[in-house]
């Protein structure tokens, strides 16, 4: 009999094994059947729902499933740090269901018919929410699949955060597209999570003076003492006019948006002439039932009369044939080396934790970049 295509489904949903219609295995019992000794066994975690406001742990199933032998060309990947992002909340709905949970991961490769990649080499890939996958290393644009950086021996962790797919969004939608120049003001939202974090600092780096918008008063302390950033203020709490006014009273040349929302009509509303805006993100939204968008103040005044440039982006647009990632990479290790930026790691244990780790940071217990150790 081949089992080869055995599936067990976790978390009290199970299904039998798709080719010999063996009974699924108990709930939290993993004991399965195999063919072959030889071959890995991985963990991989299912959407089988479109989200109805934040994700729920019924919308996701840990399947248990056999990985199929090496061919030339592939590697097996033991992952060791998994990220939880924004986008795995707002791309749900442009995904088909089922799907297997993409994101970042750093992996260290367990067997290898590539020399590329040797074993016990690490690598970055796109491959998400899973413990151990196989990977064709020649398939993938840059972006889905790279070496580890040379991180100049910072731990691992900043491969996931600012030496990786995050600190590229920071660092070309704020040099690229808001292109700030010494002297200048830069607001940020979001200001304390990932790329927030690291928005901010790259402006200070730059000679600006620097407006944050978080969603605690602890997070506020973090970002005008530990980052060093000119002002901060909870978005949750403060007069967003006022605090605009009072920290700001020129105005804003650079807004780089993260949330979306009132908030961003606000902050577009104090802007400078000729000022730039940066679209990174709305996760004001992400939990918004599409059909019933929630409405924020009209923009185009502003933008006609102070005659603003408003630009969203993709970071991949970065990583296309060109491939200017490793250039913020290197800038960024350097400023940290340097002393110049600090990133911070929210780091959760245990591949069981990770539907935790990614609701909470949706709910902003994260500072800094949200990470599974596995
Ligand atoms: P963060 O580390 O910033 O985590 C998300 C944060 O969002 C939370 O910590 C929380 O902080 C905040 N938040 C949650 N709900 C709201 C709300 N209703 N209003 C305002 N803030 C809220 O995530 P990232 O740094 O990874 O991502 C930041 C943004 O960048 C997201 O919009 C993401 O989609 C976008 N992004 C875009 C990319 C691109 O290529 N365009 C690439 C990567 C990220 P708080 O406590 O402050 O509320």
């Amino acid at each position: 009999m081949n089992n080869s295509l055995m599936t067990f489904v976790r978390n009290g949903h199970f299904q039998n094994c798709l080719k010999c219609s063996i009974a699924a295995v108990q709930p939290g019992n993993r004991s399965f059947h195999t063919s072959n000794p030889e071959r890995q066994i991985a963990r991989k975690y299912v959407v089988k729902n479109y989200f109805q406001g934040p994700p729920k742990r019924s919308d996701f199933d840990i399947v248990e499933h056999e990985l199929p032998a090496l061919k030339d060309g592939e590697i097996l990947v033991k992952a060791e740090l998994i990220s939880v992002d924004p986008y795995q909340r707002a791309y749900n709905l442009r995904s088909k269901l089922p799907y297997t949970q993409y994101g970042y991961q750093l992996g260290v490769v367990q067997e290898s018919k590539d020399p590329n990649h040797p074993v016990g080499s690490r690598v970055i890939s796109l491959k998400g929410w899973r413990d151990y996958s196989v990977i064709n290393t020649s398939s993938h644009p840059f972006s889905d699949f790279y070496k580890l950086p040379d991180l100049q021996g910072l731990p691992n962790e900043y491969a996931m955060s600012a030496v990786g797919m995050i600190g590229a969004t920071a660092y070309f939608g704020l040099l690229d597209i808001c292109k700030p120049k010494s002297g200048e003001t830069v607001a940020v939202t979001g200001a304390a999570g990932a790329v927030g974090t690291i928005v901010g600092q790259i402006a200070k780096v730059k000679g600006c003076k620097v407006i944050g918008f978080a969603g605690s008063d602890d997070k506020v302390e973090f970002l005008e003492k530990e980052l060093g950033f000119d002002k901060a203020f909870n978005y949750k709490t403060a007069n967003i006019g006022s605090a605009l006014k009072s920290a700001a009273p020129e105005g804003i040349d650079c807004y780089f948006d993260n949330v979306g929302g009132e908030i961003s009509s606000t902050i577009i509303g104090r802007m400078r002439n000729f000022g730039r805006v940066a679209i990174c993100g709305s996760i004001s939204s992400y939990n918004e039932d599409p059909r019933k968008m929630p409405k924020a103040t009209i923009l185009q005044p502003s933008l006609v009369f102070r005659q603003l440039k408003v630009e969203g982006f993709l970071v991949q647009r970065w990583a296309g044939p060109e491939n200017r990632w490793p250039e913020a990479f290197a800038d960024i290790t350097k400023w940290i080396k340097n002393g110049q930026m600090k990133t911070h790691h929210h780091v959760t244990e245990g591949f069981e934790n990770i539907f935790d780790a990614f609701t909470g940071m949706l709910e902003g217990k994260n500072t800094g970049k949200a990470i599974v150790k596995v």
